[in-house]
């Protein structure tokens, strides 16, 4: 079973449909042996203690997405939420472009957004590949049948052959080949002494029906490729439209959910398991195909193709730089799978693609770690301030030790210590000589309260010859201490963070801010790389108060004013710390 979490999910199309199977027990008669296998294998098996079967279908090609993190919570959600049970197969058919790299990697993303696929003692992680034998076994019941026949056509006089939507297409010359026929050409295929495109297998349907899917649709080519799983065991390949449904008919999937591109195939899914099923190689009820709508971010590109020209062309840096939509990006970004199944859960399922504000799910990451993360006090842009009359109020060498909660709302996370010295720093931005209107922090002449510590006045500053403001001066205001009684005898309308230059953590602070300029950023066939952010990224060199030396990585804080952040999986060190931001506090992507 998947882990139990989160809030009740919001209503959709599919839970309506899931729902009426589960009244009317459409899938209750069906028997599972345990492990994938045809009809025979199944029938042989007691009933299906899975009330449900959905799967997550990734090819290994790539990296997971945010997009995909949408269909696996969807699919792990509904199993866990109706009795089901939620596989993950690899739908690696196609040779040359999967790798076990891709295969690692997506697992690990799963897993981390909170899923797994153990489900009445058994592992449901499943490859495809290990349905090649089977798959041409379908294959040559349905060339027995007078089903599919072996066209050798070239694939421009199929193209030309296929039509289009105003024109019906024309039979190939090879249409009307004996069964015994096709089955000598389907061999020959297989046996390697064809060359790749010499000859594919198709079904044979109908050449004129308004849906192009089912003109004669390809079941399998000649390819002479070594697979990641089978090596060279095959030298044809099944097309992916005939793959997936026996896939998901070998495995008892009772849902197979997808996107709604293939709304067109689902004539074809469903006539290839009926045949398959009337040849007694398949059980029935067979899997049923849904489909729903797409979900894409704002300012956010999911095309596998163009995130890969992003790290090819080293506009980021790699598959997990933190600006990158992929989940290993996002986790090292700072984002919580809590927050990314929030995200996914609250959009539900519906028929239409759907484009959901970044902010959306910004707004999920902030709720998540409001409540979770320590808070601390960090100088990204740091400024000396120089407390000129602290020897005499408080005697030389002095440190007054300054405490606070590492959580306003949450008292058992403790305490943290620093302390208030003469020397400290502060941000740039909190001083300026000339204030703007409503500018309440340092300047000369005027009184701020140092955050858990006490309140100051500014006297003025420290420039170098070129005009540039090196440290600002203040004095200490006596008998102002935060939490003593007469603290607030003295009013002021700022209060600054700071960190002591005795006690202060020097760290590397990786600024990120959204990767393109443009909501939609290859809205309209647009070359994405012409709405690039120039500034999605800034590292500066900055502190974070003596409670954060030598954190572990993957720790997030709320630094004090600026937001979240968190210590970077792959850069950070005990020693040498480095913090991402994951997220300012407030909403910026609106403006
Ligand atoms: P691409 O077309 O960019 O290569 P893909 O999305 O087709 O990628 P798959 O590995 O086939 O890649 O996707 C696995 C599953 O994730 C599919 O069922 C697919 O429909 C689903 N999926 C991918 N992107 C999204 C998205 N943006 N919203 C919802 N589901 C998605
Ligand atoms: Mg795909």
């Amino acid at each position: 079973m998947t882990t139990p979490h989160d809030t009740p999910k919001p209503s959709n199309f599919l839970r309506g449909i899931i729902e009426r199977d589960l009244e009317t027990g459409t899938w209750s008669q069906r028997r599972f042996a345990g492990t994938p296998g045809d009809g025979a294998h199944h029938a042989a098996g007691p009933l299906d203690p899975a009330k449900i079967r959905t799967r997550f279908p990734p090819e290994p090609n790539g990296y997971l997405h945010v997009g995909h993190a949408k269909s696996i919570c969807l699919n792990f959600g509904l199993a866990r939420d109706y009795g089901g049970v939620c596989h993950l197969r690899f739908d690696d058919t196609n040779p040359e472009k999967e790798e076990q790299e891709y295969v690692d990697a997506i697992i690990e993303a799963v897993h981390w957004l909170g899923f797994d696929w153990q489900a009445h003692g058994v592992d449901h992680l499943y490859y495809a590949s290990n349905y090649f034998g089977f798959m041409v076994r379908a294959a040559e019941a349905l060339i027995g049948a007078g089903l599919a026949y072996v066209d050798e056509q070239s694939a421009d006089e199929m193209r030309a052959n296929r039509g289009d939507f105003t024109t019906p297409g024309t039979d190939s010359p090879f249409r009307d080949r004996t069964p015994a026929e096709n089955l000598e050409r389907f061999r020959e295929m297989q046996s390697g002494r064809m060359p790749d495109g010499a000859a594919v297998l198709r079904a044979k349907i109908d050449m004129a029906s308004p849906n192009i899917n089912l003109r004669d649709p390809a079941l399998y080519r000649i390819k002479h490729a070594t697979h990641h799983n089978t090596g060279d065991t095959w030298c044809v390949y099944p097309m992916y439209a005939y793959a997936h449904p026996i896939e998901d008919a070998l495995e008892n999937i009772t849902h197979s959910i997808c996107t709604l591109e293939f709304e067109d195939q689902r004539p074809w899914y469903d006539w290839l398991l009926d045949k398959l099923a009337d040849l007694g190689l398949l059980q029935r009820p067979a899997p049923r195909q849904h489909e729903f709508g797409r979900l894409n971010l704002t300012y956010v590109i999911t095309s596998k193709r163009k995130l890969k020209a992003l790290v090819d062309e080293g506009i980021v840096d790699g598959w997990d730089d933190p600006r990158m939509p992929t989940l290993f990006g996002m986790r090292r970004r700072g984002y919580t799978p809590e927050s990314i199944r929030a995200m996914a859960d609250g959009t539900g399922a519906s028929k239409t693609n759907i484009w959901l504000e970044y902010s959306v799910l910004e707004g999920c990451l902030r709720d998540d770690l409001e409540g979770k993360a320590p808070r601390a006090m960090a100088v990204i842009d740091p400024l000396p301030l120089k407390l000129t009359n602290w020897a005499d109020v408080f005697g030389a060498g002095h440190i007054e030790a300054c405490h606070a909660p590492a959580h306003p709302q949450r008292p058992e996370l403790g305490q943290r210590s620093f302390g208030l010295g003469p020397a400290l720093w502060i941000e740039r931005d909190d001083f300026a000589e000339v204030p703007a209107k409503g500018f309440f922090r340092l300047f000369p002449g005027n009184k701020v309260r140092l955050k858990y510590g006490l309140v100051v006045e500014c006297t003025g500053c420290e420039k170098d010859a070129a005009g540039n403001v090196t440290a600002v001066l203040a004095t200490v205001v006596p008998d102002t201490r935060s939490g003593t009684p007469g603290a607030d005898a003295v009013k002021v309308k700022g209060t600054i963070t700071w960190i002591g230059q005795h006690d202060a953590v020097p760290a590397t602070i990786q600024l990120y801010d959204r990767l393109f300029t443009e909501p939609q950023p290859d809205a309209g066939g647009r070359d994405f790389r012409e709405a690039l952010n120039p500034h999605s990224k800034r590292v500066v060199q900055g502190y974070v108060e003596p409670a954060l030396a030598g954190v572990p990585a993957d720790q997030r804080y709320q630094f004090e004013r600026h937001g979240y952040f968190v210590t970077d999986r792959k850069l950070h060190r005990p020693d040498a710390p480095v913090f991402n931001r994951i997220t300012t506090l407030k909403d910026s992507w609106g403006k």
